[in-house]
């Protein structure tokens, strides 16, 4: 039977929810147990895929092609042993749009459909179900104790907590302690409130982790636990760290695993946290600083490229170097002095992105790197401009551009894949209309790389499986065209679309339409970003 642990926050939002709970999953991952983890959103859209980044920050996409909440992309940078799906991440919206479809239908027999327990009963099913197979499944409920949006998860929770029992299921609530600089005092009394807000809808917290700025002293610890009536010994301190991958160790020094091990009735050895501390130890340990010069549309909040920066940090652990992200407005590099703004980068990248805002940018940064032989990585996005660049400044097509910036051009270099189907359809035949033309293409897909490429030494293999998150496609009748002035189409999906480009001629430039960032970990990087780096590495050295 599946052991849960819920996982609730209190005071402020961003307290790092996520974070906690899936280094409490990597801590009971170490003592051998299989961990899932689960993530509610409490908004009314269906999914986060049609969010803006600017307000919720990256879409992260799993394996299975559910476009979810970036907590999930901390859970599988910490969980080595399992991969979310689409079973790993809900919201409101998706709760009650299957609650009304059943109504429509008439499932419900004419009965009076409520929030208890129509909606709670469909919450309780899914969280059930994405626990089913695991050892443990951690489930972080999104948002702040005391929100109106929050209750029907909350209620949810209540009400599964009794039905599992107390062996089977515990609370983790996360609080601030605020230091009153004046007083020289950190403050518990947000705290006492917060777990006073969760008791008053009956929930009791088993762990407290109190996020801090600073120590806190045993008296304090004491006074918390008396006053939320929780164990001390379960009361967790989280103060501010270097890095997130150093906290499973915090965690583990504080006994945390042994707690909800005894209270779920595990006898298990010691946890190994050999490899996070090796994580630590390279990213502690840097031999010099290398920057990337990360040219996009929503560089003021660097969630929105959360993975692509976990990403580069990991490539930095593996090549033993600090990577410092230089964030660079592309729309605002079209009316400044491009070499002047990238002469301190040791490396390029454009990441994914839609709409035509910031595209031109984007290509002079792209133009600059491949005219000065900096190393460049693009990703998605950054491939489809990587190629138009290409096509414009050295294959003569002087009006190249996507679909997507121009649906009446006559040199769509990127377009849907029903725009440049030629007229036998041959490409139609060869693929599955219904997932082409306009719908995003999600989720993991295999490429084949060609024999002698860059990429294809770089993976070591031939087939790869990566993540996709688009809808346009390099359009096959150019591909000559570019070959011919020297880039090198390198890989291909099975279905012959163009999947990865570069530039044999250039000592570094890649440029790939799935996005690798999804599956880098931070015990083993990614290869892609692993040989980026090294390149960038090399280019600082050189220069
Ligand atoms: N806007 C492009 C497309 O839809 C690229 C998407 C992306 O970078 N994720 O194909």
């Amino acid at each position: 039977m599946t052991h849960f642990i819920f996982v609730t926050g209190g005071v402020v939002s961003s307290l790092g929810k996520g974070i906690s709970a899936a280094s409490v999953a990597a801590l009971l991952e170490a003592r051998g147990l299989k961990v899932t983890m689960v993530k509610m959103d409490p908004y009314i859209n269906v999914d986060p895929g049609t969010m803006s980044p600017f307000q919720h920050g990256e879409v992260f996409v799993t394996e299975d092609g559910a476009e979810t909440d970036l907590d999930l992309g901390y859970y599988e940078r910490f969980l080595k042993r399992s991969k979310m799906s689409k079973l790993n991440n809900f919201t409101s919206g998706r709760v009650y749009q299957d609650v009304l479809d059943k109504e429509r239908r008439g499932d419900y027999l004419g009965k009076t459909v409520q929030v208890i327990p129509h909606i709670t009963d469909n919450i309780k099913e899914r969280v059930r179900k994405a626990g089913e197979g695991f050892d443990v499944a951690i489930v972080e409920i999104g948002g702040t104790v005391g929100d109106i949006e929050s209750l029907p998860f909350m209620e949810s929770v209540r009400q599964l907590m009794v039905e599992l029992g107390h062996k089977h299921s515990m609370l983790m609530h996360l609080t601030l302690l605020p230091y009153i600089a004046s007083a020289s005092e950190l403050k518990t009394k947000p705290t006492q409130h917060s777990v006073k807000e969760l008791l008053s809808i009956g929930m009791q917290p088993d762990i407290l982790i109190c996020r801090t700025e600073h120590d806190v002293d045993e008296e304090t610890r004491r006074k918390i636990a008396l006053f939320t009536n929780v164990q001390a010994r379960a009361v967790v301190v989280c103060k501010d760290a270097r890095s997130i991958y150093e906290i499973p160790r915090t965690f583990y020094e504080q006994d945390v695993d042994d707690f909800i091990c005894e209270r779920f009735g595990f006898d298990l050895p010691e946890a190994n946290l050999s490899d996070w501390d090796a994580v630590c130890e390279g990213l502690f340990n840097p031999e010099f600083t290398v920057r990337v010069a990360m040219v996009g549309k929503y560089v003021e909040l660097p969630d929105a490229y959360k993975s692509v920066n976990e990403a580069l940090l990991h490539a930095g652990i593996k090549n033993r170097v600090k990577v410092q992200i230089d964030y660079v407005d592309a729309e605002s590099l079209e009316s400044q002095d491009v070499a002047s703004v990238l002469k301190t980068a040791d490396a390029i990248l454009v990441p994914g992105g839609f709409g035509e805002r910031g595209t031109e940018g984007k290509m002079q940064a792209i133009k600059y790197a491949r005219e000065n032989n900096v190393p460049y990585l693009g990703i998605c996005l950054g491939m489809q401009l990587a190629v138009i660049e290409f096509a414009r400044h050295q294959a003569g097509l002087t009006e190249a551009t996507s679909t997507e910036f121009n649906k009446k051009t006559k040199q769509p270099l990127i377009g849907l894949i029903t725009e440049w189907l030629d007229e036998r359809g041959e490409l139609q035949q060869r693929t599955d209309s219904s997932n082409l033309g306009g719908t995003m293409r999600l989720g993991a897909q295999s490429s084949e790389l060609l024999e002698g490429t860059k990429i294809r030494e770089i993976y070591g293999h031939s087939q790869i499986i990566e993540r996709h998150r688009h809808r346009y496609e390099m359009n096959n009748h150019f591909i000559a065209d570019i070959e011919k002035a020297g880039m090198k189409v390198s890989g291909y999906s099975p279905q012959g679309l163009v999947e990865t480009v570069e530039i044999p001629t250039h000592p570094w430039f890649v440029a790939v339409q799935f996005h690798p960032e999804f599956t880098s970990s931070p015990r083993g990087g990614h290869p892609l970003f692993a040989s980026f780096i090294d390149a960038a590495k090399k280019y600082h050295q050189a220069s």
